[in-house]
């Protein structure tokens, strides 16, 4: 009982628009997502750069994503995909709740944050580390706090922490920041903000709670400790593909290698959104790719009949 036309892996706006557009098209279609549905974007405090959702919160905008594909039929499972066999005609999708089948797969596993993989960072988790600034940033109220990274990501949730925090220390290892023009100016014009250029972090440390990270210079080697209770990041993604190694073209960065239809290596197994290796990893692209996805498997489909 358990096969479906498609299978889709990853609830973020890559698999929930696939969801949408494959169950409108009347497809019997599954979708997995082992947390609850939205990915990385649910944890996003403010969005702005979505077309026809001029403002409001991760949140917001996956809950409509999400009632929108169930609406048309889609199915959900809370369930993590633990491994895969697309040897055969018909994929099969082995997770925490059993095993299911179908012709075709959609993978939309999107990206987990990048770690620092320095002394501390594991230990101090929950104790004063964090990798959402919308999750726990209000814990940090009038304390110092830091946020490591120079894209978009480290600067939107450096300026969101302005919110509660005593100071933000924008700790970036070069002497530029990589994120948009327009949020670089919001960042040099807060008052709370203060940029730490061309360094990196060494080490963090503290008793129970963090209370100091070490930061290295990386022009000079001089080493400072900056007193801050939360460490805040922000350092990139690397794609959650994992469990596909051997049966899909992943590139040297673990990415998903498709073609203009999202179609993998393999016939039938198709990729989207921030798994995928692609330039720009956005809502709006991620949603691109899981409708042109979706397209793509009715057609695949259609051929096999
Ligand atoms: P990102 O753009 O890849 O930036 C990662 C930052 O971390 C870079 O500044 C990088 O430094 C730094 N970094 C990487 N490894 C490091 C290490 N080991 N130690 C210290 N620093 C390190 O990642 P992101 O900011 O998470 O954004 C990911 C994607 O989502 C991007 O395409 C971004 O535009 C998009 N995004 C968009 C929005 C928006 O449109 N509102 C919001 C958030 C994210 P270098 O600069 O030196 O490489």
């Amino acid at each position: 009982m358990n096969s479906y036309d498609l299978i889709i892996i990853g609830g973020g706006p890559a698999g929930l628009t696939a969801g949408l557009y494959a169950s409108r098209a009347k497809l019997k279609t599954l979708l997995i997502e082992k947390k609850a549905a939205g990915g990385q974007i649910a944890t996003t405090e403010h969005i702005e750069n979505y077309p026809g959702f001029a403002q409001g919160s991760g949140q917001e905008l996956v809950k409509i994503m999400e009632e929108q594909a169930a609406r048309f039929g889609a199915e959900f499972l809370a369930a993590g995909a633990t491994a895969v066999d697309f040897s055969a005609q018909e994929k099969i999708i082995t997770t925490g709740k059993g095993e299911f089948r179908a012709p075709a797969v959609i993978i939309a596993t999107g990206c987990s944050a990048r770690r620092l993989e320095v002394p501390g960072e594991k230990e101090f988790i929950g104790r004063g580390v964090s990798f959402c600034a919308t999750c726990d940033g209000a814990f940090y109220e009038d304390l110092p706090v830091m946020v490591v990274g120079g894209g978009d990501a480290a600067v939107e949730e450096a300026l969101y922490l302005t919110r509660f925090v005593e100071k933000v220390y924008l700790v970036h290892r070069r002497d530029a920041l990589r994120a948009t023009k327009i949020v670089q100016d919001r960042v040099f014009n807060n008052p709370k903000i203060e940029v730490v250029w061309n360094s990196v972090v060494e080490e963090l440390q503290g008793d129970e709670l963090l209370e100091r990270v070490v930061v290295r210079n990386v022009k000079d080697g001089r080493k400072t400790e900056i007193a801050v209770n939360g460490i805040f990041i922000y350092i990139g993604f690397l794609p959650n593909t994992g469990f596909l190694a051997g049966q899909i073209r992943l590139n040297e960065s673990g990415y998903v290698v498709t073609d203009d239809r999202m179609e993998t290596s393999v016939p039938g197994v198709f990729a989207a959104g921030d798994c995928r290796e692609k330039l720009l990893r956005q809502v709006v692209t991620a949603t691109g790719d899981g409708a042109t996805a979706a397209f793509a498997v009715e057609k695949y489909l259609e051929n096999l009949r």
